[in-house]
């Protein structure tokens, strides 16, 4: 499988975790009401979710796939932003 793809399966993974993170504060709110902790809670879940992004780096330069410049992106790039590196076509040797 690419990077691209991977990556592309991470950005609907994370997706559902906004989602549901986004329906846990909406929940507590209603239910215990206003909670900084739920919110907190949200934010870790999101933080840890996302991790893995870290790891879809260009196979080429290192580049993750994710940045665009120094910008981070929801969706991953199907072209490397620095070399130009296919990550769509190429299955990727990513540990
Ligand atoms: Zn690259």
């Amino acid at each position: 499988m690419s990077l691209y793809a991977r990556a592309a399966r991470h950005a609907w993974r994370m997706a559902g975790v906004v989602v549901l993170a986004v329906l846990l504060v909406v929940i507590v709110d209603r239910f215990y009401g206003h909670s900084t902790l739920a919110f907190a809670a949200a934010i870790m879940m999101l933080l840890v979710a996302n991790a893995p992004m870290l790891r879809f780096n260009c196979p080429k330069c290192g580049k993750n796939a994710f940045f665009r410049g120094p910008f981070v992106v929801f969706w991953p790039n199907r072209v490397c932003t620095r070399c130009s590196e296919d990550l769509a076509a190429a299955p990727s040797q990513n540990r």
